[in-house]
């Protein structure tokens, strides 16, 4: 059975990814996801599908499934993790592209709708569109991420976001064999430092803030990241406190443990740190030694505020635990020592490092994750430097592809 695939987003970009499949009768769909850039960006309109399979939920993977289930008649397999997740998010979107002024692509009701089509899978478990299989395996990601292998004559694996190593959030994936391995290419070309050696030096300099007499304000993105950070701080003897969107995001990890490392751990740190639950205990966590919250790129969120607060007193410091896109406020805040508050430039006096706490796989782990699974073929996608990663995995002997978007190829 001949397969086609096309990218209706997310190709040669990291982000708004759209990844369809046609296998005979069965018309599947990958992600359908947005850029959250100033404006959002969108992939192309999605065609008339049968099923939809979703990795995750982050916005540039989730963001757009409400506007294809308004349109077809789909079901959206994905974990109850992925779920949970993307119903946040995408009521979340709503609120954001309100309050900026960005078109609205769908509103309350279409994400009701979207969330009634969710059917549930776990790793390991088979669903069947037409006469095709689709087994789930874990992503390694975030906690609940899936890569979907799609069975036939020829099997292909679409990873999705990948991460091969071991986090304090989640464990690693494991390669699957397959012919065509359709894998994200985010860190081509690029190694992330040691794990171990970044999570010490970070604990390193909250201590030395705090010594000095400063506080430490983490922005940390809300899925994935606020826990990793929050796992990292449970064993100090910090004063730490949570705030933002993150505190939904840990209920919901708690109440799906099967997708967890550990439940039990992450409990501990989400209960052995203070959770700004009002005004007044905002007022208190100004007063900490650490806060975490959001937003990672401090695009708002009560961060925000927080740095506004400890902006003047050179003592204090913004730890940043994630990229920082071109545009962001937390890109400004790195490359001038300013940032917007409130419409408003100003001066920010704290020190600012940023730390390397990827939920990818780096260049070699890519490298590594492509020769375990031994496909015949590999369509990288989700980056927007895929070069590096294309040479390497040529020179290892693999058919490889770096489509555009909009580009239909037979697999
Ligand atoms: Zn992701």
């Amino acid at each position: 059975m001949p397969i086609e695939c096309e990218f209706l987003g997310g190709g040669d970009e990291v982000g708004r990814l759209g990844i369809v499949l046609r296998m005979g009768k069965a018309r599947l769909l990958f992600d359908y996801g947005m850029s959250a850039t100033d404006p959002p960006k969108y992939p192309a309109p999605a065609p008339a599908i049968d099923k939809m399979f979703l990795t995750h939920s982050h916005l540039d993977h989730c963001g757009m499934v409400p506007w294809a289930t308004s349109r077809y008649d789909i079901d959206v397999i994905a974990t109850t993790t992925s779920r949970k997740v993307g119903e946040l998010l995408m009521e979340d979107s709503i609120k954001v592209a309100a309050s900026e002024g960005y078109p609205e692509m769908y509103g309350k009701t279409e994400v009701k709708q979207a969330i009634g089509r969710f059917r549930e899978i776990e790793f390991g478990d088979t669903t069947s569109v037409n006469s095709v299989q689709v087994r789930a395996h874990s992503a390694g990601h975030i906690p609940g991420a899936t890569m979907y292998e799609v069975m036939g004559d020829r099997t292909t694996l679409v990873t999705g976001d990948l991460h091969t190593l071991d986090t304090r959030l989640v464990g690693g994936a494991k390669p699957v064999k397959c012919d065509n391995l359709i894998m994200e290419s985010t860190y081509s070309g690029r190694n992330h430092p040691d794990r171990l050696k970044t999570e010490y030096q970070f604990l390193k300099k909250v201590h030395e803030v705090v010594d000095r007499g400063g506080k430490a304000i983490v922005p940390a993105f809300a899925v994935g990241r606020t826990q990793e950070i929050l796992l990292l701080l449970k064993d100090s003897k910090l004063d730490y406190w949570h705030d933002g969107m993150g505190k939904s995001v840990n209920k919901l990890y708690l109440s799906e443990p099967q997708h967890l490392r550990s439940a039990k751990r992450l409990r501990q740190a989400v209960t052995r740190g203070r959770e700004v639950k009002n005004f007044h205990a905002r007022q208190r966590a100004h007063n900490g030694e650490v806060i975490v919250t959001t937003s990672g790129m401090l695009d708002g969120g009560p961060v925000v505020s927080y740095i506004e607060a400890a902006r003047e007193d050179p003592k204090n410091a913004i730890l940043l635990t994630g990229y920082q896109v071109e545009g962001s406020n937390g890109r400004k805040l790195l490359d001038s020592g300013t940032m917007e508050f409130h419409g408003v430039v100003e001066k920010v006096e704290c020190e600012v490092i940023k730390y390397d706490f990827s939920a990818h796989a780096g260049h070699d782990e890519l490298v590594g994750f492509a020769k375990g699974c031994s496909p015949e073929k590999v369509v990288l996608c989700h980056g927007d430097h895929r070069e590096p990663l294309a040479e390497a995995l040529r020179k290892e002997g693999f058919e490889v592809h770096t489509p555009g978007n909009g580009e239909k190829f037979p697999l």
